[in-house]
């Protein structure tokens, strides 16, 4: 419990209402989809600056911890919940300034509460020729907590660690830090000390727009085999080394996308095991058949260019995969004029074409994310409707980093299938090819909410998904928040980080268990 003389100083540095002692409150403000619980001192919402480094300094005075978020939509990963128990919760959603917006060089500076929704917005309306990098995490998700994370966007600048500057912020002993722009600076980049840490709190940080192209087309591939999945990623990994692709391509199976679309399970199915075979037969109509995997990415560059790398994805897939394969490009124009020959009459009333119109509509949303335009789809896909906290539904990541090699790739996607297996759930493929190299692979286990055998199993899978995932090579790339304290460093690592946190939080008051970097770490 914070001492007396603590929220009276807390009291002092924000009005009350922006200080939340109640404990009902505190537990219903972190609710999350974990299904997990935290003893919280509180949550306090700064507006400025100064009152984040003000209370900073009262956690080094009075000796509490502190754990901040941005827009707190770390959805799978814990939302609202600490690392740990008794910490005040340091809300960031009033500083919501886009601090500038250069439209000439095209960045912008935003404080911790800006949305992305917010952010493609404010760019949009301006009709200048750049647009933001998004992510699939909704509206309302930020781009300062993103970045914490090391979250990865949809469009040619979405390695947000890669691509972050001017970071800054306080430190844990209550001094203010920037991390500087290079070459506009001397001396080392800081920016990535800041991403998947607890050295301090980000309070505004830059981030680079893309720059439109003239030519965009988004793209669909329908693997037809099931078999043909490393064949498929050796065609996107050529594409990405050559620069034909030069933003994030994903590859799902089609049960990640029927447990991520609205598609109604027909009744036939009801007593089914939904395999992945049987959710492509779901998805699928008699209009356009769906494969075991689908692949889906964009093209930017000038008319020419987008024309020309078109063909040269329609060639190389044709070389490697024959007809195994066929691609699909849009463009808006083309993507508009479907969607409206579908919801229009007759075709609105026929089965199959109201079949169609769903993932299309799905589709032309990721269309539109690749381009900066935020979009809820995601979320509303998997959740049905976007909420503050989804404590209704069960739902936790498992992230996995899996180098771009073929033999990697098929020795990991058996590895983690094997594991849903005994664990008795069907594996949900879903990869991310974040650069050419290196492919994001993104686990999901949910349960039923109260269905107590089948969170026992959930749970199960994902210990073992965290143990054999790592012992076959494949680290995580980024964690929730109940498997961070366990986190573990090699290769003088631990004593770099301890030495850091050691100097930057002396008192160990931001986020203490955070990706496991602590005061005593080298031992
Ligand atoms: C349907 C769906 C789709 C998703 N798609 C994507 C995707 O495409 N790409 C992706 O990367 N993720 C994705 N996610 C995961 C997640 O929702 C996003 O990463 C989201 O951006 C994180 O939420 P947030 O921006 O509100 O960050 P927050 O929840 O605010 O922050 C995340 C964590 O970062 C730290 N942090 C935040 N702000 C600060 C700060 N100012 N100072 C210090 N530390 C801070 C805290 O530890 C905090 O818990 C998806 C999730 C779902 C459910």
């Amino acid at each position: 419990m914070l001492s007396h003389d603590a929220v009276r100083e807390l009291e002092r540095i924000v009005s009350p209402p922006h200080f939340i002692g109640d404990s009902d409150e505190l537990k219903r403000r972190t609710r999350n989809t974990l299904g997990l619980e935290r003893r919280a001192l509180g949550i306090i919402c700064p507006e400025t600056e100064e009152q984040v480094q003000a209370i900073v300094r009262a956690a080094n005075h009075h000796r509490f911890s502190i754990y901040a978020y941005s827009t707190a939509k770390n959805i799978g990963y814990g939302e609202r919940l600490p690392v740990t128990d008794d910490n005040l919760i340091v809300d960031l959603g009033r500083m919501n300034k886009i601090v500038q917006l250069d439209s000439e060089l095209g960045f912008v500076d935003v404080q911790p509460g800006v949305t992305q929704g917010q952010l493609s917005d404010y760019v949009r309306a301006r009709e200048i020729p750049f647009f933001i990098d998004a992510t699939g995490a909704g509206r309302d998700s930020s781009i300062v907590g993103n970045s914490a994370e090391g979250g990865f966007g949809t469009t040619p600048r979405g390695n947000k660690r890669k691509e972050i500057t001017c970071v800054r912020g306080i430190y844990g002993n209550g001094e203010r830090f920037d991390s500087g722009y290079f070459p506009g600076s001397i001396g080392p980049d800081l920016a990535g000390l800041f991403v998947q840490s607890n050295f301090g709190i980000i309070t505004q940080l830059r981030i680079p727009l893309n720059r439109a192209t003239e030519g965009y087309r988004s793209f669909m591939i329908n693997l037809h085999e099931e078999s043909d999945l490393v064949a498929l990623l050796e065609v996107l990994r050529e594409l990405g080394q050559t620069r034909t692709l030069t933003s994030q391509v994903i590859v799902v199976n089609a049960l990640d996308i029927l447990g991520a679309s609205r598609v109604e399970i027909p009744s036939a199915y009801a007593n089914k095991s939904i395999t992945n075979a049987v959710a492509a037969e779901i998805m699928g109509s008699p209009l356009a058949s769906f494969g075991p995997f689908l692949s889906v990415g964009s093209v930017h560059g000038s008319r020419g260019e987008v024309r020309a790398k078109c063909r040269t994805i329609r060639r190389v897939l044709r070389g490697r995969l024959g007809g195994r394969a066929d691609v699909r490009f849009m463009t808006d124009r083309s993507l508009g004029f479907l969607l409206g020959l579908l919801s229009s009459w007759p075709f609105s009333k026929i089965g199959a074409t109201t079949r169609l119109a769903g993932p299309l509509r799905s589709f032309s949303e990721a269309h539109g994310m690749m381009q900066g335009i935020a979009s809820d789809d995601a979320v509303i896909g998997l959740f049905g409707a976007v909420k503050d906290t989804y404590d209704d539904i069960r739902l936790m990541w498992y992230s996995s980093h899996v180098p771009a090699r073929l033999k990697d790739v098929a020795h990991f996607v058996e590895a983690a299938s094997s594991c849903y297996r005994r664990h008795g759930f069907e594996y949900p493929l879903e990869m991310l090819m974040v650069t050419p190299n290196d492919i994001i692979a993104i686990q999901k286990v949910d349960w039923q909410k109260g269905d107590e055998e089948q969170e026992k199993r959930a749970r199960a899978l994902y210990k073992a998904l965290a143990e054999e995932l790592v012992e076959a090579g494949y680290p995580p790339y980024r964690l929730g928040v109940q498997s961070q304290q366990r986190a573990r460093y090699r290769d003088g690592r631990p004593w770099t980080l301890e030495t850091l946190k050691k100097s930057f939080d002396p008192n160990g008051v931001i986020a203490p268990g955070r990706y496991g970097i602590d005061l005593a770490m080298s031992d």
